[in-house]
């Protein structure tokens, strides 16, 4: 790409405040974009940032043409911000799969940038040569980042998929229907075992930092004797959310240098990627 582009491929961090998950989180990323060859940029910013700065850190970034993605690590200091901060991200720099306009377009069914985690989730289940077509999955979790675009992309790929939240009844009861089963809650083991079916595929999204270490959402030493396979936290879809962060980095790189002018439409550098929708 270099070579072709005249440079890598870019990815910028925004950063505010002094989380130090979020801090954790940014530094596995820079480490990521090193080990690929994509050039990182990080931009720190105070936990007392205001709105007014973070837009105009965004629209610099935006602005820069050695920036392909720009990546806002959440939660911000100020969670009511979130939401016009990733608005301000240029859809076509949107690595994270955050802003309106490629939600819009996975609900859509056209190509768009997907959002990272619940792409790692398709991957690994696609790796590990799970069958979705016609299969039962329920999704626990529906939030913007992880629930709802996990249960599109399951739907996308043709399986029959529920989604519950904590309002849901029964489910212990519904997590055993499903063939596979994805748990993004954010609560330390709280999917025993006795919630799953034998056999079934189960994608462990949680990270909950306990005095025993990172655990997931599933009570995994007793759920891998039932399941037929399941992913562990650490490692699984934590790592695989990164790898997908640099892909859509890639991909963005691509679109932005024009190295696939045979394609077209620049979104079909992510069509061609993502295949049939
Ligand atoms: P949110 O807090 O945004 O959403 C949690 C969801 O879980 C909500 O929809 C909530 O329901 C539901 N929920 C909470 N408690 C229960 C319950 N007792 N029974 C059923 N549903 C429940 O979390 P995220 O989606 O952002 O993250 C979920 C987990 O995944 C966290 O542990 C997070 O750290 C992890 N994560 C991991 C990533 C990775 O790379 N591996 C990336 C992103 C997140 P309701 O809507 O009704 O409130």
């Amino acid at each position: 790409m270099v070579r072709r582009g005249g440079r890598p491929p870019g990815l910028a961090v925004v950063l505010a405040g002094d989380d130090p998950a979020s801090h954790i989180y940014v530094s596995n990323k820079e480490k990521a974009c090193q080990e690929a060859g994509i050039r990182s940029f990080a931009r720190r910013l105070p936990a007392s940032v205001s709105l007014n700065q973070l837009l105009d850190t965004v629209g610099e970034l935006n602005a820069d043409p050695a920036v392909d993605g720009i990546l806002v690590q959440l939660p911000l200091p100020e969670p009511a911000m979130e939401t016009e901060v990733l608005q301000a991200i240029l859809p076509e720099k949107d690595v994270d799969g955050f802003h309106p306009v490629n939600g819009g377009r996975l609900l859509a069914g056209v190509a768009g940038f997907l959002p990272c985690t619940p792409t790692g989730i398709i991957a690994l289940l696609r790796h590990a040569n799970v069958p979705l077509a016609g299969q039962r999955a329920v999704v626990v979790g529906r939030s913007n980042i992880v629930g709802k675009p996990a249960a599109l992309l399951l739907l996308r790929e043709h399986a029959t998929v529920t989604v519950a939240h904590s309002r849901t009844r029964d489910l212990p009861e519904l997590c055993r229907s499903a063939d596979v089963l994805v748990v993004a809650i954010g609560r330390p083991q709280f999917i025993r075992a006795e919630a799953i079916r034998p056999g079934a595929a189960v994608v462990d999204v949680g990270i909950n930092r306990t005095d025993n270490g990172i655990v997931g959402d599933v009570e995994f030493t007793k759920a891998r004797e039932v399941a037929g396979w399941i992913t562990p936290v650490p490692g699984g879809v934590g790592p695989m959310t990164i790898a997908m962060l640099l892909e859509n980095t890639v991909l963005a790189a691509r679109w932005h240098l024009g190295l696939d002018p045979q394609l077209g439409n620049p979104l079909a550098v992510l069509e061609s990627v993502q295949g049939g929708q």
